[in-house]
């Protein structure tokens, strides 16, 4: 993803695109770890030195505001931020700490409930041990 087309995404949801919220969403678009606002930071830093974890922070909370991003509930030690914001399931490995993706086979609690009840959003998040750490 180009600089560019991150400007315009963001634009498109009325943030302004400074160099600082563009890094960030770059960050969050190229690095599909389900990062904490301390890798994010980290990661920049050198790149920005101007920035500081509170910018991280309130960029996320702006992005997650406007459905850029979404928090994860999987870890319950840190908050997580996804780029991917449509319903995916969370597997957090409870030895190398690493959460995975994956698509669930089933289409959601939607079909599970009373007729007058809407899910707007649902997290699925699983817990155990990843292939890598298993084969260890
Ligand atoms: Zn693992
Ligand atoms: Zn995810």
């Amino acid at each position: 993803m180009t600089k560019n087309s991150a400007a315009t995404i963001l634009q498109e949801k009325g943030i302004k695109p400074s160099l600082q919220r563009i890094a960030i969403y770059d960050f969050l678009a190229h690095n599909r770890i389900h990062p904490t606002v301390d890798d994010v930071y980290v990661a920049l830093k050198k790149e920005i030195p101007t920035l500081s974890r509170t910018t991280v922070y309130n960029t996320i909370q702006q992005f997650q505001k406007s459905g850029i991003v979404q928090s994860l509930g999987v870890d319950e030690t840190s908050l997580r931020f996804d780029i991917n914001t449509s319903p995916h399931g969370h597997f957090l490995c409870r030895k190398c700490a690493q959460v995975f993706d994956f698509t669930p086979s089933y289409a959601g609690p939607q079909q599970d409930l009373a007729d007058g009840f809407t899910v707007f959003e649902y997290e699925l998040s699983v817990k155990g041990i990843c292939n890598q750490c298993n084969t260890l």
